[in-house]
């Protein structure tokens, strides 16, 4: 019997807001996540940046981990991992094989659970405009699948409900609507075929159940669509909303120093429509809790020493570790602060300390016997700071406050289908145009960080930001 426990969880059709609480927990504790390709990325941006992800779907040209492998995957990791997180589209058991891993884990004696997720088969028509139930119109509703196997279409046609909610029934549609015309449903009753449903990406078909599949060939929707036939489609023609918001469609990157103020900027563009994909530099990098320990240390001890913090995650961890070891603030006394860009002497003045130095002049002019100078790996060090820090007379020595992270180990047979975020925020680039990007933080990470994933404009925007702040926090 293994030691770790599996969650199977529905992760909602893709829409950041249609993840559950507990969903949204799990996989912010999760060691590892094996999920699917219909999970969408800025659902899996909750994981720990040291979390591992395994990519459970297809790949192009490529064949899907066949389910056996999946369900020994699950209890393989389960041995080595003290949560393991199944991440589903939708909901785990609205044909998403949840009840299959299930049975598997119960079989092995893995302690397990499942998180219910919203189903696309509800959340999808929603999102388009169509309640599955009206009052006096449609009293009840059947989800089916239109895959072409195990004579499910002949079942999906055979449905006795109002409405009838497709799922992967885009290549059979022809087949399906033509079944349910002999069975006797009008080919005249409204349908629609939503794609990508809750996504930027969403877009949809209307037509009667005669054409549908032909609407849909026409206007090029596909796979993953939701359809949808019966009459609430035609009575509920005007509540589309989500396609009305502000910014629907837009995808908005949007590249800070921390996950924290990047869902912050992302919240709001979300409310007004937009999808967001998240750029942070802590996603590949972290504290060094030896450096920062040194760091306290060293600060406390009464010494005159100057510190020129470059990244508003060092401020941030820094002052963290001073609350943690129950510093009286006012020993620092003898300590100075350097912040070279408006973003970081705002996180200085957050913790209630107003930078000394805000240019390399006031650098030099500080009286202390030692400059440290925050060394941010994969940036290039900045000459003309360290040469502001020896001008003062001082000693000067770097602080590598921040890290790279490293990844655990997988087992050897996962290996090929890990995934890091930066993989998965590349998918997100490639998968449509973006329309805006945004930077918020310190321009030296944001610049490296935007290249690395081919967001030039983050640059030129983020150096925009910076003067902003800087301006702000001037007072000029
Ligand atoms: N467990 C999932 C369904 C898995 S089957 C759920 O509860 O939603 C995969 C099918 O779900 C796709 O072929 C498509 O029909 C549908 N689907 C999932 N997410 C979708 C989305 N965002 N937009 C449209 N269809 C979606």
């Amino acid at each position: 019997m293994g030691k770790g426990h599996v969650a199977l969880v529905g992760a909602g059709p893709g829409h950041p807001g249609l993840l559950t609480q507990r969903a949204k927990g799990l996989i912010e504790q999760a060691d590892v996540i094996v999920y699917d390709r219909l999970v969408s990325p800025r659902i899996l941006l909750h994981a720990r940046p040291e979390a591992l992800l395994v990519y459970a779907g297809k790949q192009a040209a490529c064949h899907a981990m066949p389910q056996r492998d999946i369900e020994a995957t699950l209890i393989e990791l389960s041995h080595r991992f003290d949560l393991v997180v199944r991440l589903k589209g939708g909901d785990p058991y609205v044909f998403g094989r949840g009840a299959e891993e299930a049975e598997a884990l119960l079989r092995h004696g893995v302690s397990w659970e499942v998180v219910p997720g919203v189903t696309s088969a509800v959340a999808v028509p929603a999102f388009a405009g169509v309640p599955v139930t009206i009052r006096g119109v449609s009293r009840s509703f059947a989800v089916a699948t239109g895959h072409a196997e195990d004579g499910a279409i002949e079942h999906a046609a055979s449905a006795k409900a109002d409405t009838l909610v497709l799922l992967m029934g885009v290549k059979e549609l022809g087949r399906i609507a033509r079944l349910l015309v002999e069975r006797g449903v009008s080919p005249e009753t409204p349908g629609v075929i939503v794609e990508w449903g809750t996504r930027s990406r969403q877009r949809k078909a209307k037509g009667r159940l005669g054409e549908l599949a032909e609407v849909a060939k026409r206007e090029d929707i596909g796979a993953p669509a939701v359809i949808v036939i019966g009459d609430a489609v035609k009575a509920s023609g005007d509540l589309a909303w989500y396609e009305t918001l502000p910014r629907f469609g837009d995808r908005v990157a949007v590249v800070a120093s921390t996950k924290q103020e990047a869902l912050k900027a992302a919240e709001e563009l979300e409310a007004q429509g937009a999808e967001v994909g998240l750029f942070t530099w802590d996603l590949g990098y972290r504290v060094n809790r030896w450096e920062l320990t040194l760091a306290v240390e060293r600060a406390v001890s009464g010494a005159a020493v100057g510190i020129a913090f470059r990244t508003t995650l060092a401020v941030e961890s820094w002052f963290c570790a001073l609350a943690e070891r129950g510093v009286d603030l006012r020993r620092l006394s003898q300590v100075r602060f350097a912040a070279l860009d408006g973003y970081v002497a705002d996180a200085i003045r957050r913790l209630g300390i107003d930078p000394d130095a805000r240019t390399l002049g006031e650098i030099a002019r500080q009286k202390v016997d030692e400059w440290w100078v925050e060394e941010v790996p994969d940036v290039p060090a900045e000459r003309d700071v360290y040469a502001a820090c020896r001008a003062s007379g001082a000693e000067v020595r770097t602080l590598a406050l921040l890290e790279r992270r490293s990844l655990p180990e997988a087992p050897d047979a996962v290996t090929p289908h890990v995934r890091t975020l930066a993989d998965v925020m590349r998918e997100w680039v490639n998968e449509g145009a973006i329309n805006e990007v945004l930077g918020y933080g310190d321009v030296q990470v944001l610049r490296p960080l935007g290249l690395a994933y081919g967001l030039e404009q983050a640059i030129r925007r983020a150096d925009r930001f910076a003067r902003e702040a800087e301006r702000q926090v001037c007072g000029a």
